[in-house]
């Protein structure tokens, strides 16, 4: 087993572990993989380092570096039925759905290879004819990039092709239960012609392999996507080395529907907005925020609908949704349906395992509605990621903007009114790093993606994207140095 890549060899883990990938759609061995521990993290960083400070890579024109990632791009694409299947059997995710994310992450490599070269700062007007002065970017060093499970490929790529981009080096830590696809990526990286030691990877569990980049005092930004409990964990440990830090964590967010919407087109997105990939989505609109007049007929309709969601693997080609993640993600959601119910939500439909035999060698859990919920209820604020729908009322749209920014995470939401002045008014006051009128879910690689409050820090996608991974740097020259004779000496 050698799955790690450092300083551009394929490696076994020094430890000599390795993983055994089990597919959460039935629980089939999908892969086995190399399981790093701390030393190989090490070693990864040290490779980064040294290409950093002494390979071709941060020295290579921004151009050439741009189309390296194109190239990447152009390897996904004709690999593309290879990758969606490793990314379907570790995620257990439908292979549509896979499919739609390769075509996300060709669209990112091509977006961020597209701009390289295109801007090179700026020069300033000094005021003076014996000085010129301009901003550059320069790369921030080695990058730590740690991803999560939900979408493997898709969360590497938004950190990988900006970081390379601005000529950084990298060690990429993806999460221990998706890690085939990063694999695939790095060998994508290497044969477009990645130089040694520019992108390395390591596999194995969080503690192990994912600390060590926000500890260890040669990388210098660390780029976390996952839980707000690990990324806290992260941040706090980046402090002691005053790392760069950038979060992209969970969000808790609003659906929220005026009584003039169009309702079968507002049923219609609040069950993609919801159950899509069962909830295992950072920006799943799992809180849905009804005007009073049209709760009862839009949520009868939502049940109605959500009952016959149809699971299933990723090959089974009725399914309309898969599995949870793991045995162990599927008592946490769980645990958060029966804490609603005990504090007074009323379950509509779902809230117990499919009893489908065929079904039974998977993580699986139905589309669930708990209706007549608060606030103060934990599945209302805490993120569940799970395939579960909350419903809260409001009278107007005041009281509509408090429910929905009543939550500490604050990554994306949506509105739904045919009144276009209400639409925009409701947009500007929800405090979420971006919000959908009439629609849900969609982005486009040249926006930002990121969150207010502790959905994180930072912004991917988009220039801010790079520039996460880049610092300006202001160069002045005098250009008719002599002597000043401040003081007459
Ligand atoms: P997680 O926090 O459990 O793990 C994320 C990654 O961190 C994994 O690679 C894991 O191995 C690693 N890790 C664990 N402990 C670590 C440590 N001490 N130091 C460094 N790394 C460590 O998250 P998850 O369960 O894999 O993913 C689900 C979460 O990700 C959800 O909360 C979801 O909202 C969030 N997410 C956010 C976005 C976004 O864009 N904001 C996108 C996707 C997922």
């Amino acid at each position: 087993m050698a799955d790690l890549y450092v300083n551009g060899e394929w490696r076994a883990p020094v430890a000599g572990g390795s993983r055994e990938i089990r597919c959460p759609a039935d629980g089939t061995l999908a892969a086995t993989v190399s399981e790093g521990t701390r030393p190989d993290a090490e070693a990864a960083i040290a490779a980064a380092r040294r290409a950093f400070d002494e390979g071709p890579w941060p020295r290579t024109p921004e151009r050439e570096r741009g189309a390296l990632l194109l190239r990447t791009a152009d390897v996904i694409e004709r690999d593309a039925e290879v990758f969606a299947r490793a990314e379907s059997l570790d995620t257990g995710k439908r292979m549509v759905e896979s499919e739609y994310d390769l075509a996300d992450v060709v669209s990112c490599l091509r977006y961020y290879g597209g701009i390289g070269g295109v801007d090179a700062g700026r020069v300033i007007d000094t005021g003076r004819d014996d000085a010129v002065s301009r901003v550059v970017y320069e790369p921030v060093g080695v990058c730590g990039l740690i991803t999560p499970w939900n979408y493997p490929l898709l969360q590497a790529s938004w950190k990988v092709a900006p970081a390379l981009l601005a000529g950084n080096t990298v060690v990429l830590k993806p999460s221990e239960l998706t890690p085939s696809t990063s694999v695939l990526l790095m060998r994508a990286l290497e044969e477009a012609g990645l130089p040694a030691g520019a992108a390395n990877l390591v596999l194995g569990a969080g503690p192990e392999t994912g600390a060590p980049l926000s500890e260890h005092p040669d990388v210098d930004m660390v780029s976390f996507t996952g839980g707000l409990a690990t990324g806290r964990r992260v941040m706090a440990a980046a402090a002691a080395t005053v790392k760069k830090v950038a979060l992209e964590l969970g969000g808790k967010n609003p659906n929220v529907v005026f009584a003039d919407a169009d309702l079968d087109t507002a049923v219609d997105f609040a069950l993609t907005a919801v159950f899509l990939h069962s909830g295992q989505v950072c920006s799943a609109g799992a809180r849905l925020i009804v005007e009073d007049s049209l709760h009862d007929r839009l949520v009868d309709e939502i049940v109605r609908r959500a009952r016959r969601i149809r699971l299933g693997g990723p090959f089974d080609p009725d399914a309309e949704t898969g599995p949870l993640i793991s045995a162990q993600h599927r008592d946490k959601v769980e645990a958060y349906v029966a804490a609603g119910v005990a504090e007074g939500a009323v379950l509509r439909c779902g809230g117990e395992r499919p009893a489908d035999p065929a079904l039974a060698g998977g993580h699986y859990y139905p589309p669930t509605v708990l209706d007549e919920c608060r606030q103060d209820m934990r599945v209302v604020h805490e993120e569940s990621f799970g395939p579960v729908l909350t419903v809260e009322r409001f009278t107007d749209e005041d009281d509509a903007i408090r429910i929905a920014n009543d939550t500490e995470y604050g990554l994306a939401g949506a509105v739904w009114t045919q009144d276009a002045g209400r639409a925009q008014r409701v947009a500007r006051r929800l405090r979420h790093g971006t919000v959908w009128i009439n629609d849900y879910h969609p982005y486009v690689p040249q926006a930002e993606w990121g969150g207010f409050g502790h959905s994180g820090v930072g912004r991917e996608l988009g220039p801010s994207g790079l520039n996460e991974y880049r610092e300006p740097k202001h160069i002045w020259q005098n250009i008719q140095p002599r002597p000043q004779r401040w003081f007459r000496g």
